[in-house]
């Protein structure tokens, strides 16, 4: 069996590009769906993509672990930065679609069988409506309670805000009580029974982010995402270990060496690579083991299209420090026109019940994703007050 082309299909989803990869084989009607969404790199990951085909054409789709090898070390550049990294996932999540769909169960399957009945998920505020989740100001705190309701009416237990505002290296109380009466506002709103998680999305300095820790430590957060950059893991953990709340990481790491470095310096207490950026399902499982290692929690970064989605889902499946699944739905409105999908989503609860298609028992509807061709994806410019550069 010969991997025979690999095609790139993109998909203008408003803030993203969805970039689908196709494997195809020499086998008729066997091919396999993978995902590559980088927003604002597409470009840099179709050809990123087109690069490492070179590696694959011809070779057996079967040998998943050493097409990973070849892909992430071959040809001397090795691929742990985001481009690559995220062109190796797609491809790699592709081929575990194919090897579920050569042996007819779902990937889960593959990987030891069913480790829980259902994958809890949750939502963005705003369901993944970008204006809502990054547009809402930060001192229209009754705006955030209002969607906090609004979400928990549409079944989610538990939702994601970005009730941090961007901050200068260092400033007084001011943004710190918007963030506590955002908080606030949302833990009124739905009570004590729902998870709310904040995601800073890195924009505070350490020592910032350590002041946004313990301010909102108080309304007992599920995980408190990204308080500082991920590249500053030792002041990461300094975080951790001041406040009660659990701290997330890992969205915009890439290689397997990061993903340890974050485990060992005691940064989180709740991991989160992306499927689609950290080198696929292969890496991911590695991923995986080291958080059993340190006993620490797996929360998959996945607010991409659909194709991530079925991938973070199978691998919940059969993930035992697996927590929750992010999920957007919102995003835009003819989403689940583009794709057929095996498992079922319940909506009291919006917990995920299993697949029982082959692979990520997902099809991709190409007609329709002609109907959205790319397009660049909005730009989100940050300044702080002063015109210096902040952080999105
Ligand atoms: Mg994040």
């Amino acid at each position: 069996m010969k991997i025979t082309k690999i095609e790139t299909h993109i998909c203008h989803a408003r803030m993203r590009n969805w970039i689908f990869v196709k494997v195809l084989t020499d086998q008729p009607g066997l091919h396999g769906w993978g995902e590559a969404t980088l927003e604002w790199h597409t470009r840099s990951v179709v050809g990123a993509i087109e690069d490492l085909s070179s590696l694959l054409i011809g070779e057996d789709p079967r040998r998943i672990e050493h097409l990973w090898q070849m892909m992430y070390r071959q040809h001397f550049w090795h691929g742990n930065g985001i481009v690559r990294g995220t062109a190796i996932a797609g491809i790699d999540l592709a081929l575990w679609d194919i090897a579920g769909k050569l042996r007819g169960v779902p990937c889960h399957e593959l990987w030891g069988g069913r480790v829980r009945d259902y994958v809890r998920t949750y939502c963005h505020l705003g369901g993944g409506k970008m204006e809502d989740f990054y547009d809402t100001a930060p001192d229209d705190a009754k705006r955030f309670g209002d969607l906090a309701a609004q979400m928990v009416a549409d079944g989610f237990t538990a939702f994601k805000s970005m009730a941090v505002p961007e901050t200068m290296p260092i400033e007084g109380l001011r943004p710190l009580h918007y963030a506590e009466a955002c908080v606030k506002a949302m833990r009124d709103a739905v009570g004590p029974n729902i998870d709310i998680m904040v995601d800073c999305h890195a924009r505070p300095s350490p020592r910032m982010g350590m002041r946004f820790a313990q301010a909102l430590d108080q309304y007992g957060l599920y995980f408190f995402e990204e308080p500082c950059w991920p590249e500053q893991l030792d002041d990461m953990a300094e975080i951790q270990r001041a406040v009660a709340t659990p701290i997330a990481t890992g969205e915009r790491l890439v290689s397997l060496e990061n993903f340890r470095d974050a485990l060992t310096k005691k940064s989180c207490s709740v991991l989160q690579p992306d499927i689609t950026h950290c080198g696929g399902l292969t890496q991911a499982r590695r991923i995986a083991a080291l958080c059993d290692a340190h006993h620490v929690a797996l929360a998959p970064h996945n607010p991409q299209g659909p194709v991530s989605t079925a991938a973070a889902l199978e691998f919940g499946f059969a993930t035992p420090s697996y927590i929750i699944c992010e999920s957007v739905h919102l995003d835009v409105p003819w989403r689940q026109d583009v794709v057929s999908e095996g498992f079922t989503i319940e909506k009291k609860g919006r917990i995920v019940r299993p697949n029982t298609r082959p692979g990520l028992g997902i099809e991709i509807n190409e007609a329709e994703v002609k109907r959205h061709p790319f397009q660049q994806e909005l730009l989100q410019r940050s300044f702080y007050a002063d015109g210096a550069v902040g952080d999105w």
